[in-house]
């Protein structure tokens, strides 16, 4: 059987992703919004090659363009939650990250018709120093998670989380960790907008075919703002230009060659693989 893959995007603007913007949430309304017409475009893609995909919606973007939300949930993708404010998670307290999640949903439950159960952390920041998040997600509802980078890179990773999607025995709340190829016995990371952006094209389908061999969804995602090749802000640090900008005029093709080898779906859909493994 083809495995289905999933199609996963954290909807926020340029600003609320980059490290350096994203802590003067003051400055926001000052810098050029860009989210309307990269979510437009992706939009169009998703439309073109007959795929629905989940979008994690954070908070504040939900509040700011209502409509967008509405015209997301009515093309048939499924609706999660980023957050409210972009916030690292494992610098949250309990409470805190709890109120985030309040907030957020407060926000999108009115726009959106079917029921809100995924969660994905800003920055990938659920990692193994904050699972009590986890409990919190299953307190407010929520059947799954999908925020462990099971390895590192500059700014986050869980190196030790488990690879595949699981129950947590725990609190029975389902984690799908962005997924990671397995070669020359490392874990890599392939499965997401900077790493589609930069590994050619056959590094990455070769990723998908390895994890659909062993019976595995890809778990891919992507930001609207990284197929935005006519923004430009010169005010971004070293790391941000190489993260936020390598490769984006090359992803609409890159993108184009995994939507249409593979078949992807959104993450709700891929619930009753893990409950009941083949
Ligand atoms: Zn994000």
């Amino acid at each position: 059987m083809t495995v289905i893959n999933a199609f996963t995007v954290d909807l926020e603007d340029w600003f609320q992703g980059l490290t350096s913007t994203n802590v003067h949430p003051e400055n926001w309304g000052n810098l050029e919004a860009r989210l309307e017409i990269n979510t437009h475009r992706l939009l169009g893609l998703l439309a073109e090659y007959n795929v629905r995909a989940t979008f994690f919606v954070l908070g504040n973007v939900a509040e700011r363009y209502p409509d967008l939300i509405r015209r997301i949930d009515a093309a048939g993708h499924e609706i999660g939650v980023h957050g409210y404010w972009h916030l690292m998670v494992h610098r949250l307290s309990r409470e805190h990250f709890a109120e985030e999640m309040d907030r957020a949903l407060e926000r999108l439950r009115p726009l959106v018709s079917r029921p809100i159960i995924g969660h994905r952390a800003p920055y990938f920041s659920i990692n193994g120093q904050c699972l009590w998040a986890l409990d919190v997600l299953h307190e407010k509802g929520f059947h799954y998670d999908s925020s462990f980078f099971p390895t590192r890179n500059m700014l986050y990773g869980y190196p030790d989380s488990p690879r595949f999607p699981h129950r947590r025995e725990q609190n029975q709340l389902i984690e799908f960790p962005v997924s990671t190829a397995r070669w020359l016995g490392i874990t890599w990371p392939i499965a997401g907008g900077f790493y589609v952006r930069s590994l050619p094209l056959t590094i990455v389908k070769a990723g998908i075919r390895q994890l659909n061999r062993q019976g595995q969804p890809m778990i891919l995602y992507m930001h609207p703002w990284e197929m935005d090749t006519g923004q430009h802000y010169s005010a971004v640090t070293f790391r941000e230009r190489i993260t936020h900008y390598h490769g984006r005029a090359g992803l609409e093709r890159k993108l184009r060659g995994l939507l249409s080898e593979f078949r992807f779906g959104p993450l709700a859909e891929l619930i009753p693989a893990v409950m009941a493994p083949a």
